[in-house]
């Protein structure tokens, strides 16, 4: 069964390697393309990730470099990858290629000038995280001792992701800042987060939170790292499917969709290790589920909630 995964961190570590991993193949790459091939993952979200800690003039220059590797490596040496760069790409994919979408994790880079999001959204960014699990200018994250929520840049850039049909991602934000976004944004979405009520972690969402989430027709996507999935011990596929289980509870059964964090993660669900076991947990999900739900976590559900394809 097609998979849509819409978080992975493989720019990161491509960039960070200089050239030295072949998106192709390189065994470092929890997310390349052979693994994505064998797992069936006909759709990947590419985030741009910047390090808290690096000097803030150098950002920039960061960002631009891993959409550098994802137009060069990712793309360029791999004519069947097919860049997502409009929602009604989509059904440009035909079989045998796999979409690629380039995402945003947290605004860091581009300091406090929406021209350099204009410059990012040009080159395809098509969801936008305010911020990681620190603060910076436009947000507090999760992890923010403070718990602040939005800054006027933080709104305005709402604002645009509203006008552009760009997707506001509530993952990694704090609790202030997610009850921000949900009023604002036109297109909020969860890319990796799980549920609060199974795991207490300030990363997952509150049942609050989910249904809001709901309410607004929105999609969460469930993230695959252990400590957002189990508070203790080794984490299994079956314990992140309680995740699935109480979402639709929440009455989520047609907003829940996958995002997976290969590549941004050091520990692992068994048998969901990297990108080639993903079809693991769609044969665990079809047991619980039917043929058309299943689809619809795997893919159907985030297609049906493109932006645009309701208004
Ligand atoms: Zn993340």
């Amino acid at each position: 069964m097609n998979i849509i995964d819409l978080h992975c961190d493989a720019l990161l570590k491509l960039w960070e390697a200089k050239g030295r991993l072949r998106f192709a193949d390189a065994p470092e790459l929890q997310t390349n393309k052979a693994r994505l091939q064998k797992g069936q993952v006909k759709v990947q979200g590419f985030a741009i990730f910047i390090e808290p800690n690096m000097p803030s003039d150098q950002k920039y220059q960061a960002a631009l470099g891993q959409i550098d590797y994802f137009y060069k490596e990712v793309l360029g040496k791999n004519p069947d990858m097919v860049h997502i760069k409009e929602w009604s790409d989509f059904d440009r994919i035909k079989i045998g290629q796999i979409g690629a979408i380039l995402t945003l994790e947290g605004v860091d880079a581009i300091g406090n000038e929406i021209s350099k999001l204009r410059i990012l959204y040009q080159l395809g960014v098509r969801l936008v995280g305010l911020t990681w699990n620190n603060a910076n200018l436009a947000a507090d994250g999760a992890g923010e001792p403070r718990g602040g929520g939005l800054t006027e840049l933080g709104k305005e850039i709402v604002v645009f992701n509203n006008e552009h049909q760009i997707f506001t991602d509530v993952s990694h934000l704090s609790d202030k800042g997610f009850w921000e976004v949900i009023e604002l944004a036109k297109y909020p979405i969860a890319s990796h987060s799980n549920a609060r009520a199974v795991c207490n972690h300030p990363r997952n969402l509150t049942d609050d939170q989910a249904t809001a989430m709901f309410k607004k027709d929105s999609m969460i996507h469930v993230v695959y790292h252990p400590p957002f999935i189990k508070e203790s011990g080794a984490a299994t596929i079956s314990d992140l499917i309680k995740h699935i289980d109480h979402f639709c509870s929440l009455g989520g059964v047609k907003n829940i969709g996958l995002g997976s964090d290969f590549d941004g993660i050091s520990q692992f669900v068994i048998n969901l290790e990297d990108a080639s076991k993903s079809q693991n947990l769609i044969n665990e999900l079809l047991k619980h589920y039917s043929e058309d739900e299943v689809r619809g976590f795997s893919s159907e559900n985030f297609l049906d909630h493109l932006p645009g394809k309701r208004e």
